[in-house]
């Protein structure tokens, strides 16, 4: 059939379909997959897992693209699930909600607090998926709760073949167990059931207190707040803490100016023009962070929970985050503070501490133990190798291990001693993954091949 010349050139213009390439939250991973589809069911997901496995190729899926690591790269096919996002069904009487594992924390947050539901804790930020949060066993702080993964009671994912594959307490537990963090390596997760509680208000006080009064009366105030944390920036002598307890009092948020001066100024705007400075200028950092340590603002308000534990992030970093017996923390802390005041490079973003209570999930980086979190940031585009590497040796004198999703430079050799379970979910993605289809480099890195 002959086409008219004006077709034949439009049809010339149109450009080649390029593979897009994936660059996470951070810009520091990078990778050019084969093809990036967006299914919009559990069946289309199974449909592409099982010709992937066939062909021999690779398939990984993408979250919010918020891990620091290389986890969601792959030079195979790169699922987005975004189209993957309702709340599928509601048992208000158990508090169990049923979502497609696309949905990001954020809209998440806002349907269960609509019927009077809350997740049990959080993290600082609420971008990400649910897959993606509970695949790196994401926390927040409190030391009598768990991680996200905690939560999740029911799950199906698709397996390396293209099995559609259920668990919860009944069916198949010891699955559920082991899969809540999967890394990625455990299958593709498509639907999760949420164990919630009852949606709840938080009083916030945000201090400023000496570090060292804080790391003398850290066991007491980690069990006496529900949750509590502090960003301590290298070089100065007093923290920003943030003790947020569980209130009936009714919400009294700060003010659309307060949030707005507090939240996108303060710890946006402005931070990210001093970040920007200190990188180009590193002298100046010094003065600006202990300029940064005086100017924190002390406050005090009740709100929502999940209002008050996510904030907006918008100034872009790196981070390393480690997980370390709780009762350590003092003691880690302390030496973490002699190294940093031997570093050449001045740090300018803070130190943050967290704890997070022992959970039975073989590769969470809290499983057996009480966890105290130390995590390090540097700003976007700064050299962050000697830090965190010198970090990381102090560390792993307290048997830490490092959060999934964020940068670390240790392999499987070295991780496998850390965790009493690692044997077992070697075992589990065996049989979930046993051609490797959900591998890549990373997961090469830190948990080795696929047992055969
Ligand atoms: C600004 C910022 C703040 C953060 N704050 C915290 C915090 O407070 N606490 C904390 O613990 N962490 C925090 N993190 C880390 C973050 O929570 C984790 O890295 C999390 O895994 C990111 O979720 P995501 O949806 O972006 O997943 P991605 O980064 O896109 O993916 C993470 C992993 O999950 C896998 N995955 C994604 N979807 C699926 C699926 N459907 N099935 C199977 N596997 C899947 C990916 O392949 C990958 O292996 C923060 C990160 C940033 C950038």
């Amino acid at each position: 059939m002959a086409f008219p010349a004006q077709q034949i050139r439009r049809i010339k213009k149109q450009p080649a379909l390029a593979p897009t390439p994936f660059r996470n939250w951070a810009g520091n991973q990078e990778c050019l997959p084969r093809s990036r589809p967006t299914p919009t069911s559990t069946t289309a997901v199974a449909d592409i897992v099982a010709a992937a496995a066939e062909k021999g190729t690779r398939v990984k899926a993408v979250g919010a693209g918020h891990s620091f690591t290389a986890a969601a790269c792959t030079d195979g096919a790169l699922l987005s699930l975004d189209g993957m996002d309702r709340v599928l069904s509601i048992d208000r009487d158990r508090k169990r909600v049923t979502v497609e594992a696309g949905i990001r924390l954020s809209a998440l947050n806002k349907q269960l607090a609509a019927v009077g539901l809350a997740m049990p804790n959080l993290g600082d930020i609420a971008y990400q998926s649910i897959a993606g949060a509970i695949a790196t066993a994401t926390h927040g702080t409190g030391l009598l709760l768990g991680n996200l993964a905690t939560a999740i009671v029911g799950m199906e994912l698709v397996s390396g073949t293209g099995e559609v594959i259920w668990c919860d307490h009944e069916t198949r537990p010891e699955l559920l167990r082991v899969a809540r963090v999967g890394v990625g390596a455990l299958g593709l997760v498509t639907k999760v059931v949420i164990q919630c509680v009852d949606s709840f208000n938080l009083q916030a006080e945000e201090t400023i207190e000496p570090l060292d009064d804080l790391l003398d009366n850290f066991p007491t105030l980690i069990r006496e707040n529900d949750h509590f944390e502090f960003f301590w920036i290298p070089g100065s002598r007093r923290a920003q803490v943030k003790r947020n307890n569980r209130t009936k009092e009714p919400a009294q948020p700060p003010s659309t100016f307060a949030y707005v001066r507090d939240k996108w100024v303060g710890e946006n705007l402005a931070f990210g023009s001093i970040c920007r400075i200190g990188r180009r200028w590193p002298a100046a950092v010094p003065r600006a962070a202990k300029l940064l340590s005086v100017s924190s603002s002390e406050r005090s308000f009740i709100d929502r929970s999940d209002k008050v534990f996510a904030s907006p992030r918008h100034v872009k970093f790196y981070e390393m985050e480690y997980g370390i017996p709780v009762q350590a923390l003092p003691e880690a802390f302390r030496r973490v503070r002699e190294f940093t005041a031997k570093l050449a490079m001045p740090i300018l973003f803070p130190i943050e501490c967290r704890v997070s209570a022992a959970d039975d999930i073989p590769l969470s980086t809290a499983s057996g133990r009480d966890s105290a979190w130390i995590a390090c940031h540097m700003y976007q585009g700064t050299s962050y190798d000697n830090y965190f590497n010198g970090v990381e040796q102090i560390l792993m004198d307290y048997d830490g291990r490092p959060h999934w999703g964020k940068l670390h430079f240790r392999h499987h050799q070295s991780l496998k001693p850390a965790y009493p379970e690692w044997d077992k979910f070697g075992q589990t993605r065996a049989e979930i993954d046993p051609l490797g289809t959900f591998t890549n480099g990373y997961l090469d890195r830190v948990l080795g091949p696929v047992l055969r």
